[in-house]
């Protein structure tokens, strides 16, 4: 089997990847939806694509995988190699789980990072109403992560929360030490939620990037009490290109609230100093960022060697994302926690792809299925309303 062609749309907000190969296979893969802008990027890898066999997953991947970085720069190779899994498992009649080792268990566990309603304030009573509604919700979630911190808007409702000027800005730019009442309103936001939620659910924490490591342990440590399960990308992570490992493993050492981080983080040479180190308790690669579901697979693995845990990113990452989630955290070892879910949007993702179970979650987690490759498809007809102009001959 041979690529002839790689193609790019933009659906909805996601860049979504099409191999094309001289037998009349297809793979699809699925970029995050913050990252519209990335299909130039992804039309670059076609010429090194072209003739290569697809079922050959290791030897295409070794032509483009060095030619990626950090998120967002690794999103695009990330994509090309869900789609080339998506072939490799249709040509073998498999599900994707087969082909990286079988599957360990049937139903794979995920966590609420997208299931959101909106916030009155951001106060600890604000916070305590959402946990209420989450709970509530349909997908029967068993784990919740919320933003605080430097990680969504909850700074920047006060004046005197933080020391430096806060910067009302995406992509994260606010760093520096917190004043005494911006620590105490983390922890009073903190415990209101634990306090909706009891031992039954989960409670994990994004935090930043941003905090100061005295301020890093001096949260984890207020929190201990509480048994959150992770605090989540204190010092760096989202759009942060570089690894702080001995920091992280500083406030690591000085708590028992377990410490995540990695989701921005691209290849499993960029986690080497994270798990070698002990400089955190949890990863959560995304595979829509790290290098595929193969990449984030081995970073288990290696993570799973040296007592960490595995907890993979994925809030973003489509229905596509979805699938290639289901396939790859079925093979995880037993150090998987669960993914976070990805929910489509606009809602009429759901009328253009196939295949996924209905409905997606039930009690916290998702079945695996077993149809060929990553097993969803696209219903063609109704995506191509969706097509923008440009894209019109993605599916021809
Ligand atoms: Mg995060």
């Amino acid at each position: 089997m041979k690529i002839t062609d790689l193609k790019c749309a933009v659906i909805g907000q996601n860049p979504v990847v099409r191999i094309v190969t001289d037998e009349g296979v297809n793979g699809y893969g699925q970029v995050e939806s913050s990252k519209p802008y990335l299909k130039p990027q992804i039309l670059f890898y076609r010429e090194l694509l072209i003739g290569e066999d697809p079922t050959d997953v290791e030897r295409t991947m070794l032509r483009i995988r060095r030619l990626g970085a950090f998120k967002p720069w690794g999103s695009a190779v990330s994509a090309i190699e869900m789609a080339l899994w998506d072939i490799a498992g249709k040509a073998a009649g498999l599900p994707v789980y087969k082909l990286l080792g079988g599957k360990i268990r049937d139903r794979v566990r995920v966590y609420n990072g997208g299931v959101r309603f909106p916030m009155a304030g951001h106060a600890p009573a604000d916070y305590a109403d959402a946990m209420t509604k989450m709970k509530a919700a349909r997908e029967g979630f068993t784990i919740i992560k919320q933003g605080i911190g430097y990680h969504g808007p909850m700074f920047s409702h006060g004046p005197d929360l933080t020391f430096n000027e806060y910067q009302r800005t995406n992509r994260f730019p606010n760093r520096g030490p917190l004043t005494e009442r911006g620590l105490k309103h983390v922890v009073a936001c903190v415990e209101a939620m634990k306090e909706v939620l009891g031992d039954g659910i989960g409670l994990a924490l994004d935090c930043g990037p941003g905090w100061t490591v005295p301020d890093a342990v001096r949260l984890a440590r207020a929190l201990e009490p509480l048994n959150v399960m992770w605090l989540e990308d204190l010092l760096t992570g989202d759009y942060t290109p570089y690894v702080t490992a001995d920091l992280f493993r500083e406030v690591t050492q000085k708590t028992s609230t377990p410490i995540h981080t990695g989701e921005e983080i691209y290849l499993r040479q960029n986690f080497m100093d994270l798990i070698e180190k002990h400089a955190v308790n949890v990863v959560g690669p995304d595979p829509a960022d790290v290098g595929g579901i193969a990449e984030l697979k081995w970073i288990a693995e290696y993570a799973d060697l040296h007592g960490i845990l595995m907890a993979p990113h994925g809030v973003l990452d489509g229905l596509i994302g979805l699938a290639a989630l289901v396939q790859v955290s079925a093979t995880l070892p037993q150090n998987y926690i669960a993914f976070e879910y990805p929910v489509g949007h606009p809602d009429w993702w759901y009328d253009i792809i196939e295949g996924l179970p209905n409905p997606i979650v039930k009690e916290g987690f998702i079945e695996v299925w077993d149809r060929p490759g990553l097993g969803v498809e696209f219903n063609i007809e109704a995506a191509k309303g969706h097509l923008r102009d440009e894209d019109k001959a993605f599916f021809d």
